[in-house]
């Protein structure tokens, strides 16, 4: 069986090495030459839209499926004429504009911060008066990483935009003070099978992901049971087929929805070696018609994301059940490289490991003092 990929970084790039076990083949597809899956897969070089390519790809595929999300819907309905796309189009449309993605979280009551369509400054302004400050102004579409967004804490934040209004469409969302940061990895196969990994923790600086801790310590039965009873509605609705990543803000015992991702997710990588069966290998099970394999996790990691530097990987394999994944990307400041996953049988016995992980990962950026904090409060 031979699975195409849109997409051909670290993503893809760890779906086919999952994939090659359960005796699956790949093709990618990627606009940049450098894409990590090159030194594993056979890739075609070509633009999402360029639709000469995308027949190329799709000759002798047996499905397709994505690992970026801001891959044209326009470009997998091509495909969907020719081969299955997994998950369908129409969970790519909801994800990729913001408006869309929380109009339907509340469509089918999945809690959410309030939210205003915005275009214009004068719609700002009504949105401001209806929802209040502080508030969140977003592009609705190819944000990420906490890219084109401004946090309005005053007025004054607002009348600045009066003269440099960003020239999209936007939403505006109620600024949030959550307590922490969660998601949850849910997953569907094409026989209608669901299964739901625990809920993560998940730490951001600059508004990349640098830390997940798995499974999230102190979780309340109601909020795990709630986060499952969101991605449930949600892979129904969609009909979805494949991994479906929520981003969540727990807030006063309860969450709310932020943003989901129609792909395997970066707070999943620690299912690699802390769960029975890791995101990678389920996403595929999903899209290639086998049964899904458990979402149980034995033990408790920490994933760390290695960010336009890489520690000495000796120091790294040098402590118990730390485990290291490099992409084969060149190092650039910002860009994610790899990461680390340190895995143990207790929350303690984690908290100890990750002191041990050498002076690269005990600065502040790394967030290991939440880790260590979590890890030694009493249950
Ligand atoms: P996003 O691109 O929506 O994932 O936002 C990036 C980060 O900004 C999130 O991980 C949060 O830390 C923060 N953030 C986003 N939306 C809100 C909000 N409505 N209230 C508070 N913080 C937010």
């Amino acid at each position: 069986m031979t699975i195409g990929i849109l997409g051909g970084g670290q993503l893809g790039y760890m779906l086919a090495l999952a994939g090659y076990p359960l005796g699956l083949h790949f093709r990618f597809l990627d606009p940049s030459p450098q894409a990590p899956v090159g030194r594993i897969a056979p890739r075609i070089t070509a633009e999402y839209a360029d639709l000469e390519a995308l027949e190329k790809f799709a000759a002798g595929l047996d499905c397709a499926t994505y690992e970026f999300e801001n891959v044209p819907v326009a470009a997998a309905q091509f495909l969907l004429e020719r081969i299955p796309v997994y998950p369908a189009p129409q969970a790519l449309e909801a994800a990729q504009d913001r408006l869309s993605e929380k109009t339907l979280f509340r469509g089918l009551g999945i809690a959410t911060t309030e939210f205003a369509e915005v275009n214009s400054f004068e719609d700002l302004d009504k949105a401001v008066q209806l929802i209040g400050i502080p508030a969140v102004l977003k592009t609705r579409r190819m944000g990420y990483d906490g890219k084109g967004q401004w946090v309005l804490r005053s007025g004054e934040d607002v009348a600045k935009l009066a003269a440099a209004f960003p020239d999209s469409a936007l939403i505006l969302e109620k600024f949030v003070p959550f307590e922490r940061e969660l998601s949850i990895l849910a997953v569907r196969s094409s026989a209608g099978e669901t299964a739901f990994y625990p809920l993560i923790e998940n730490h951001h600086r600059g508004g990349i992901l640098r830390l997940s801790l798995a499974p999230a310590l102190h979780v309340d039965a109601k909020v795990q049971a709630a986060a499952v009873e969101a991605a449930r509605r949600l892979l129904e609705a969609l009909e979805y087929v494949g991994v479906l990543a929520i981003e969540l803000f727990e807030c006063s015992g309860s969450i709310l929805a932020n943003e989901m991702a129609p792909r395997v997710h970066n707070s999943g990588h620690w299912t690699i070696e802390g769960a029975v069966t890791s995101q990678f290998e389920n996403h595929l099970r999903a899209i290639s018609g086998f049964p899904l394999g458990s979402t149980a996790a034995p033990g408790y990691s920490a994933m760390l994301n290695l960010i336009g530097e890489a520690p000495d990987s000796v120091d790294v394999l040098a402590v118990e059940d730390a485990h290291l994944h490099l992409y084969g990307k060149a190092l650039r400041a910002g860009r994610k490289i790899g990461h680390i996953t340190v895995r143990a049988a207790t929350p303690q016995q984690l908290a100890a490991r990750l002191a041990r992980l050498p002076d690269f990962f005990q600065r502040p950026e790394f967030c290991l003092d939440a880790a260590l904090e979590k890890s030694t409060k009493p249950f």
